[in-house]
């Protein structure tokens, strides 16, 4: 009996990655995290979807501390979000984070973005973190343009470009916050093939999204944000069929 309640904690252990017990957070008045609880297996692909204002982008942000919260707990490995200092700075990097507008640094090479997190976190040598950046941008399909600056790229290779360096530091779970909703829609499913193909690949992710067809082939569970709670979680099939609440069916009822 002992062993097996060993073995059942060495999975607990292994198989979740990111724990949100009980979090709810404030801005001013506003309620817009309320008791949320959300826990992310190692490997799984979880699609947040919800009207604008839910807390969608809230929710991202706290997970890799952007934002504080005001109560409860967000644990990535077992490991509780550390406040501040050096230590922070290592766990905002085990978490990656893609935003809706791609934030590269407009004075640095294509290349110099993707390199400089590994040395100045990650204190990889120079020549190390060159020959990571240049593989990582040959597999978003930008390996060309590693020597020139953002602004002369598309936003779709921007957007690439800012995956490619959320990668290059190893991390253990990737957030998405809407990465193609700034993007001119031929440019959106160049972005897409990446992030199926990180999927594929086993990637722990957290995806904002309000592409549906991600959804459906890319997610393993949906959950559906309303007015900062968690209204519902299933799997996308079970979620775009039949729909339990009555917010989640008037949501879909306006995108599909
Ligand atoms: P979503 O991403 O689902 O559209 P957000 O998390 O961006 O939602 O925002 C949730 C609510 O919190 C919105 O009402 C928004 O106006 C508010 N909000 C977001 N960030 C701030 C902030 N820094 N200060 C005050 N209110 C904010
Ligand atoms: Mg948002």
């Amino acid at each position: 009996m002992t062993e097996v309640s060993v073995a059942k904690e060495d999975v607990a252990a292994t198989g979740d990655l990111v724990v949100l017990k009980s979090v709810n957070k404030h801005f001013g008045a506003l309620h817009v995290l309320q008791d949320i609880d959300l826990t992310i297996a190692r490997g799984e692909v979880v699609v947040v979807i919800g009207p604008s204002g839910s807390g969608k982008s809230t929710l991202c942000r706290t997970i890799n501390r952007l934002e504080t919260i005001d109560s409860g707990s967000i644990t990535i490995d077992g490991k509780p979000l550390p406040h501040e200092g050096k230590e922070l700075a290592r766990l905002r990097a085990d978490v990656g984070m893609v935003f809706q507008s791609f934030n590269l640094f407009a004075h640095k090479t294509v290349l110099e973005n993707v390199m400089l997190g590994q040395v100045k976190v990650r204190k990889k040598d120079k020549k190390t973190a060159e020959e990571r950046a240049r593989a990582l941008l040959d597999r978003v399909g930008v390996g060309a343009q590693a020597e020139k600056y953002p602004a002369q790229l598309s936003g779709g290779q921007q957007q690439r470009v800012a995956i490619a360096r959320a990668l290059a530091m190893e991390p253990k779970v990737m957030l998405f916050d809407e990465p193609t909703s700034a993007l001119d829609p031929e440019m959106i499913n160049e972005v897409l093939e990446v992030m199926q193909q990180l999927a594929r690949e086993g990637m722990t992710m957290i995806v904002v999204t309000h592409e549906m067809g991600f959804a459906r082939s890319a997610a393993n569970r949906v959950v559906f944000m309303a007015d900062g709670r968690i209204v519902e979680q299933a799997s996308p099939d079970q979620f775009f069929s039949n729909p339990r609440s009555d917010r989640a069916k008037d949501f879909l009822s306006k995108i599909l």
